[in-house]
């Protein structure tokens, strides 16, 4: 899957439907160090290192880090590139960031309560005091409550891909990416609430934390794709 992730996310129209929203949520924290901890093909690792942060991406795939290294000499932008898991962040990176980003739905390849709190406990052990964990999901209770939708407006912004879940359960949610009817692949997710994410948040030690629907504060629950937790430590 890694060689059609970028097929599938669209950069240039994802770029566009972000708005610099994470460039701008940074800046507003005084973030200077960023690590990008699933940074899939390199997208925001890329476009944060474009922007003047001091970027470190690291991710548990080796095709993964491949392709970011990759896409980080198209872009002509450098930084430092490293495997790490999430559930043994610690043993990998000895830093400490001003921020952690988890983006793409990434933490929700996460399918325990036990792995959430081992890997945020990870997370907040690598942020510096006032550092910034921003970690997304999909809107996995509008999903559960109200069936699925998307406004195929962000994240997935492929023309040549169809992305929806087949089946839906309380605790997973299998998804199809359809590029023709010889061509599909599937991910297995947890459909995580946000309560729940927010609590673990606070539970490893965060001191607060923020949601945002769609890029937006102010969000309809039932009518947001992605949520976006910004916990501060
Ligand atoms: N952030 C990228 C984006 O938004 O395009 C990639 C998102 S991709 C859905 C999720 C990424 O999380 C994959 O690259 C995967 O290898 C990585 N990942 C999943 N579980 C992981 C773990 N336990 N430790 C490190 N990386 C993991």
């Amino acid at each position: 899957m890694s060689e059609r992730w970028d097929e599938i996310i669209d950069w240039e129209k994802r770029r566009q439907s972000e708005d610099s929203f994470f460039e701008k949520l940074l800046h507003n924290h005084g973030v200077e160090n960023v690590l990008d901890i699933a940074c899939g093909t390199g997208f925001h690792s890329i476009h944060l290192a474009k922007a003047g942060f001091n970027v470190k991406a690291a991710d548990g795939s080796e095709a993964m880090l491949a392709k970011t290294k990759e896409n980080a000499k198209l872009y002509n932008v450098d930084f430092e590139v490293e495997k790490a898991d999430w559930l043994k962040l610690t043993n990998t990176i000895s830093e400490k960031y001003d921020a952690v980003i988890c983006l793409g739905n990434a933490l929700t390849h996460l399918f325990y309560e036990d792995y959430y709190r081992r890997a945020l406990e990870q997370i907040y052990q690598v942020l510096n005091k006032g550092g910034i964990l921003v970690a997304d999901q999909r809107n996995y209770d509008a999903i559960l409550e109200t069936g699925y939708s998307s406004k195929h407006k962000y994240y997935y912004c492929g023309d040549e891909v169809e992305v929806k879940p087949i089946i839906i359960e309380d605790d997973f949610v299998r998804f199809a990416y359809k590029f023709s009817e010889n061509e599909k692949y599937y991910l297995t997710l947890h459909p995580i609430r946000i309560d729940n994410l927010s609590q673990y948040i606070l539970d490893a030690g965060f001191e607060k934390v923020e949601t945002y629907g769609d890029f937006k504060k102010d969000y309809d629950k039932y009518d947001s794709d992605f949520i976006i937790q910004v916990a501060q430590k």
